[in-house]
């Protein structure tokens, strides 16, 4: 499997040049509802091609270019859809705003296996050879990444169990430290000292999408499930498995499919809470006081 970075470019102009080619102009900018950070418009060029863009202040140009580097990664698996990435970058003498730049996701009606098709997509992107998606380690990415706003550290890592204590539980309950008192400051580092009871090695690394809930699974022009707006890096499977039962879940047929793929490890779902502690903390650290009820019961499920 190959990595290979998006390109970067100094202007917006200068990415339509370069892809539609010199003359491209945008002749309608339709803003989009939906995305939680950045603002997201369709471009339509006067050659009639549509084109996704992001914006978002230039401080926070990493954003873009961590997506088009976990966009790149899992188009590189060849596996589930994502949108092309175009380029990325900020542009630096018209609005001075960095951007991301994707082929356009015509959506269009979900074919009838559509579930079904998914869970084989995604359990063959977990199957995918991962080695070249991680610096230094067994686990983690090439490149730091964010979850919704929050960074989210990739260092390579030989063990999962200490990369999801190092690189994904710790950062997030060091920022969360003052929603606990003593008590429950206790309970968490007994819960990070123990998770070696709790997690197990998986068979083999896969690459993850990394924030796998529905609203970033879209159906595309082909009827079939495309990935947007991932956070990812290599981990464990089950991961990716327990984001998709967090908020709602996906129809029973994905999951009985993804299950038949074989890639479940016996007792996933004794760990499903610890991997979605995670996001709920990371909830917590973004919008605040009313995920931290679900925040210590996950606690108390692990710490008696
Ligand atoms: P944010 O990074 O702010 O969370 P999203 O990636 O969720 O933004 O995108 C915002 C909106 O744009 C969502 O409604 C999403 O469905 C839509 N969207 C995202 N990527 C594309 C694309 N390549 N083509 C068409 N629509 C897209």
């Amino acid at each position: 499997m190959e990595f290979k970075m998006p390109p970067q470019f100094t202007s917006v102009e200068e990415a339509l040049f370069s892809v539609f080619g010199a003359g491209s102009k945008i002749k309608t900018v339709q803003k989009l509802a939906g995305g939680d950070i950045n603002e997201a418009c369709r471009l339509t060029l006067s050659n009639g091609k549509r084109v996704f863009i992001k914006l978002n202040n230039k401080k926070n140009a990493s954003f873009f270019s961590a997506e088009a580097a976990g966009l790149a990664a899992i188009a590189g698996t060849k596996t589930v859809r994502t949108p092309e990435v175009f380029g990325f970058g900020s542009d630096e003498e018209k609005s001075g705003r960095s951007f991301l730049m994707l082929e356009f996701i015509g959506e269009q009606k979900p074919v009838s296996d559509y579930w079904e098709t998914f869970a084989c997509q995604l359990s063959a992107m977990h199957r995918a050879d991962a080695s070249s998606f991680v610096k230094d380690g067994t686990y983690g990415f090439v490149c730091g990444n964010y979850i919704g706003s929050e960074t989210q550290i990739n260092t390579g890592c030989c063990s999962w169990t200490a990369f999801f204590r190092d690189c994904r539980l710790k950062p997030q309950f060091k920022r969360a430290a003052a929603y606990f008192d003593q008590a429950e400051r206790r309970q968490i580092v007994k819960l990070l000292d123990h998770l070696e009871d709790i997690l197990v090695e998986p068979e083999q690394p896969s690459l993850l999408h990394g924030d796998l809930w529905s609203g970033n699974v879209i159906a595309g022009h082909d009827g079939n499930a495309w990935l947007i707006d991932p956070a990812v890096y290599v981990g464990h499977a089950e991961a990716d498995l327990a984001m998709t039962e967090l908020f709602g879940g996906f129809p029973q047929e994905f999951y009985h499919t993804y299950q038949e793929m074989g890639l479940q490890q016996e007792g996933y779902r004794r760990r499903k809470d610890l991997y979605n502690l995670y996001h709920l903390l990371n909830h917590l650290n973004m919008f605040g006081r009313s995920y931290l009820l679900s925040v210590k019961r996950i606690i108390r499920e692990y710490v008696q």
